[in-house]
């Protein structure tokens, strides 16, 4: 099933399975400054809730927020009984630290699962595995490699692949061209996440029946959206860009935000 048709479906089973909640899930969101992709991905989060029925408030904070600002907030708002679940919109500004923001947020109420503390799982990951599960990807034993090696996207996916019992490489900007060749010529899942524009093209050889999922978002010079691989693949399954893991992420972050309801 491609990704919008299962995003779709999962959607109204989620709205279904609110109409037995005792109160409506509240998601508070909170974006500092005012980079025109977050505002992008803030929208959409606002639109799935309000889709679904949860209730997302999002806090506009001027650029030169401080951190110590920020943190107060997060406080007030990890205090109050009436929000479900807190996220901080990255990036942040530089005088910002992530991993501060990360760790003030309560772990019942950290429903991106940034911080290690969290009680939820990441978001980007775990919508791909839920995806591929979803589509009967049987995982055992399967050599996985992860492009990528950052700490809300590539660590988490090795991990959660692994647990999958996955053989799982992770690959980054230091492994050479040819061991990247290498590794994606045995790959039988391929999760690219570099944010590197068609990085991944057709001069890589790879197995046909390789699933390949593509993290990445970059705006071309086109002014659209495109993933790190180049379409088209000789591949048994590419997931699309955009279309894809970005509502694969925004679906996770609603499970979780249902999960913090409970
Ligand atoms: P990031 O923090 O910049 O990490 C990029 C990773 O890619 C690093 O580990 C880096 O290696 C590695 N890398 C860079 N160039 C490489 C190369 N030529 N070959 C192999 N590895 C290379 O990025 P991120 O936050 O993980 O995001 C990655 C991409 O996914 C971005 O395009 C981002 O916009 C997108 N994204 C999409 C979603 C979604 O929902 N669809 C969610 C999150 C992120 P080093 O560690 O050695 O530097």
């Amino acid at each position: 099933m491609e990704i919008k048709e299962y995003v779709a479906q999962r959607k109204i089973e989620i709205k279904q399975t609110l109409l037995s909640f005792s109160h409506v899930p509240s998601l508070a969101i909170i974006v500092v400054g005012d980079n025109p992709a977050s505002e992008s991905y803030v929208r959409g989060k606002m639109k799935d809730a309000e889709e679904v029925g949860i209730k997302a408030v999002t806090t506009h904070l001027p650029v030169d927020t401080t951190q110590s600002a920020l943190l107060a907030l997060i406080e007030q708002m990890n205090h109050d009984p009436s929000i479900d679940g807190i996220l901080v919109q990255l990036p942040v500004p530089k005088q910002i630290s992530e991993e501060a923001i990360h760790l003030a947020v309560l772990p019942e109420k950290d429903v991106d699962g940034f911080s290690p503390l969290s009680h939820f799982a990441c978001c980007t990951p775990k919508g791909i595995i839920d995806y591929l599960q979803h589509e009967n990807f049987a995982f055992r034993g399967k050599n996985a490699v992860v492009l990528g090696r950052s700490a809300i996207v590539g660590k988490p996916m090795a991990a959660m692949l692994l647990k999958e019992d996955c053989n799982v490489t992770t690959l980054h900007s230091k492994t050479s061209d040819e061991d990247k060749r290498f590794y994606l010529a045995h790959a039988d899942l391929v999760v690219v996440a570099i944010g590197r524009l068609g990085m991944v093209d057709a001069s890589y050889v790879f197995k046909p029946t390789a699933f390949v999922i593509d993290v990445g978002i970059n705006r071309g010079e086109d002014g659209h959206l495109h993933g790190d691989c180049v379409p088209g693949l000789p591949v048994a399954y590419q997931s699309p860009v955009p279309g894809g893991v970005g509502l694969l992420t925004r679906l996770a972050l609603l499970d979780n935000l249902l999960e913090a309801a409970k």
